[in-house]
């Protein structure tokens, strides 16, 4: 009776993880999916449980109590990680919980390796699973926490590791990994082989991951969450649990397809970032932007009087915004021009900010309404419609070079067309260029003005004009 309703239960969370990760395609449906997604895991744990219950031998008290007590520290953790991290730091966070995901299945597999007669499948199947469970494990969980040190600015790239030296020791790395594989499927029992595989894997995860530059460190994310689902797949082969295989099996699906759609937009290909070293870095933060000979600047004051005078306008969101955290007083901004009776919208770049969403999910937290985010394929005929266009803290997602230089870095990357807008107010600190570190032909455009300052600090200056002018009255 209770493989059934475990059996019952599995099919139910597979569902409901199917579900939930199709409803994280759209914003709209994004956070009820998530709960979807969460209330599966809960299910996959409830499932287990169940499944123990009914086990003939049962099993012990000392195990009862590790298990709930690993439930409950777990979620306690996660749901205060869940509370307190800042939308900011969302990619170290995620990048530690695809580290936890590498662990977990490790230290299942190092398990099954060193007490076999634990196991309920043996032969072939089973100690491949191991291997791969260990191999793929190991390089997420050292990938991970190396990613989210460098994100968190606690790493940096050693010189040595710019080097071709490092493609040498990697080789070298990967060389060891195989052997140690070859030595455990050979003899099931070997020490030697196993620790060789933790030990070379665990490197190589290190070797790869720490040269890559802090920018492209999402994508290298987004590439982690796709092994720790491979490397759970492999887990749930290894302890015979059908809907670990189908959920890591999604997982490793749904991240790999968001890899390339994270290379695409930024027009680059996963295997220069995978071995292209901290190259993107390097040039963002040297800021290269070239000479600019034809810069117009403006005022807040302009500014909002432009703004009064107009029908229409696009809000583009970007990675500066994000940096200032004005997101909440950009939205009080928008209130303003809206009670106003002017139209707003706001034009989403597939990869404006630094992870996938990242506007998406900040505008979400000012409030800002789901119908109002254009994506960029939608937004883009209708920039000649619009009367002001406002870059907060965006470059290369709206730089005209992407299209016209077929020598810049950035072309064939797809931008949003600001330039054809009637006026473009474009709000950074200084002239410093983007992530690509390139220079921007939109900012010396005739219809183009610059409103240096913070994000936060320009838009509240802008919210005092606007309501001057007495917009936001009604
Ligand atoms: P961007 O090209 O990096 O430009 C951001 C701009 O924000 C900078 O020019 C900076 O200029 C300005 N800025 C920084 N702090 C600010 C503040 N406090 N107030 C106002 N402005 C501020 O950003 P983007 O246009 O959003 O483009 C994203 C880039 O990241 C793309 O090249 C993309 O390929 C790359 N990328 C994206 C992802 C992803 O998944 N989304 C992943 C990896 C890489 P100042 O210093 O002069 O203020």
């Amino acid at each position: 009776m209770s493989d059934v309703l475990k059996y019952a239960i599995d099919l139910v969370a597979v569902l409901l993880l199917a579900l939930g990760i199709k409803g994280l395609s759209k914003v709209r449906s994004a956070r009820g999916a998530n709960q979807l997604a969460a209330v599966a895991m809960g299910l996959a744990v409830l499932g287990l449980l169940v499944n123990y219950l009914g086990m003939e031998a049962g099993i012990s008290a000392t195990a009862w109590t590790w298990i709930i007590a690993g439930t409950a520290v777990g979620g306690v953790l996660g749901a205060i990680t869940a509370q307190r991290v800042p939308m900011t730091s969302m990619p170290e966070t995620v990048a530690l919980f695809n580290g936890c995901g590498g662990m977990s299945s490790l230290l299942v597999a190092l398990a099954a390796a060193l007490y076999p007669a634990a196991l309920d499948a043996a032969g072939p199947v089973a100690l491949v699973s191991i291997v791969v469970s260990v191999f793929v494990g190991a390089i997420t969980f050292t990938g991970s926490i190396v990613a989210m040190a460098k994100l968190q600015g606690w790493l940096s790239t050693p010189a040595w590791m710019q080097s071709k030296l490092r493609h040498v020791v990697n080789i070298a790395l990967a060389v060891a990994s195989l052997v140690g594989a070859l030595e455990m499927l050979r003899h099931a029992d070997s020490g030697t082989g196993l620790w060789l595989v933790v030990v070379a894997s665990g490197l190589l995860g290190v070797g790869v991951t720490l040269p890559i530059g802090g920018a492209d460190m999402p994508v290298v994310i987004s590439l982690l969450n796709s092994y720790s689902g491979v490397a759970a797949a492999a887990a749930g082969f290894v302890v015979g649990s059908q809907l670990l295989i189908v959920a890591g099996a999604m997982v490793g699906a749904a991240g790999l397809i968001l890899t390339q759609v994270m290379c695409n937009g930024m027009n680059r290909s996963l295997v220069s970032v995978l071995f292209g070293g901290a190259l993107g870095a390097s040039v963002a933060s040297g800021g290269g932007g070239g000479e600019y000979t034809n810069i117009t600047s403006c005022s807040v004051e302009e500014c909002a009087l432009t703004m009064e005078a107009a029908e229409r306008v696009v809000i583009v969101p970007g990675y500066g915004l994000a940096v200032a955290q004005a997101q909440h007083t950009l939205r009080e901004v928008t209130r303003v021009l809206e009670s106003a009776g002017i139209d707003v919208a706001y034009a989403i770049h597939p990869v404006a900010g630094r992870m996938p969403g990242h506007m998406n999910v900040l505008l979400a937290e000012a409030d800002v309404p789901y119908e109002q985010l254009k994506e960029m394929d939608q937004i883009n005929p209708e920039f000649p419609a619009a009367d002001v266009v406002l870059v907060l803290g965006a470059n290369d997602v709206v730089n005209p070079q992407a299209k016209s230089d077929p020598n810049s870095p950035l072309y064939g990357m797809p931008v949003l067309d600001v330039q054809e807008a009637r006026t473009v107010f474009v709000v950074k600190r200084g002239m410093s260029a983007g992530y690509s570190g390139i220079k921007n032909d939109l900012f010396e455009l005739a219809n183009t003005s610059m409103v240096f300052g913070d994000a936060k600090k320009v838009l509240g200056d802008l919210l005092v004009e606007l309501k001057d002018l007495g917009l936001g009255k009604k």
